[in-house]
């Protein structure tokens, strides 16, 4: 395969949401299949939902269920984060501007 061909096919993955498209800090894009570990930021407006994930974000994953695990005594199997908020083109729709 040549890189196109290999940068439309990431793409379409993208697309599917398969894979999660991360920028680096160099400008580069760096592309991580969806077994690894994410979470989802949903907005409470329009419903729209993004899947996210951070460099780190497997330990803190890891670390909730160990701590579960420790305090509950489940035998933990996975589990499914989710964040509410509004999203950026509600935020615009509502000429709300987020404090930085
Ligand atoms: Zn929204």
């Amino acid at each position: 395969m040549g890189s196109s061909t290999i940068y439309n096919t990431l793409n379409t993955f993208v697309e599917h949401r398969l894979v999660v498209e991360l920028q680096n800090g160099d400008g580069s894009t760096h592309y991580d299949y969806f077994g690894t570990p994410h979470y989802h930021a949903i907005c409470t407006n329009c419903g729209k939902i993004v899947d996210v994930t951070y460099p780190g974000f497997d330990k803190d994953e890891k670390n909730l269920e160990e701590r579960t695990a420790e305090i509950s005594g489940y035998m933990i199997s996975g589990n499914h984060m989710e964040v509410y908020g509004l999203c950026p083109e509600c935020q615009a729709k509502l000429g709300i501007t987020q404090k930085k």
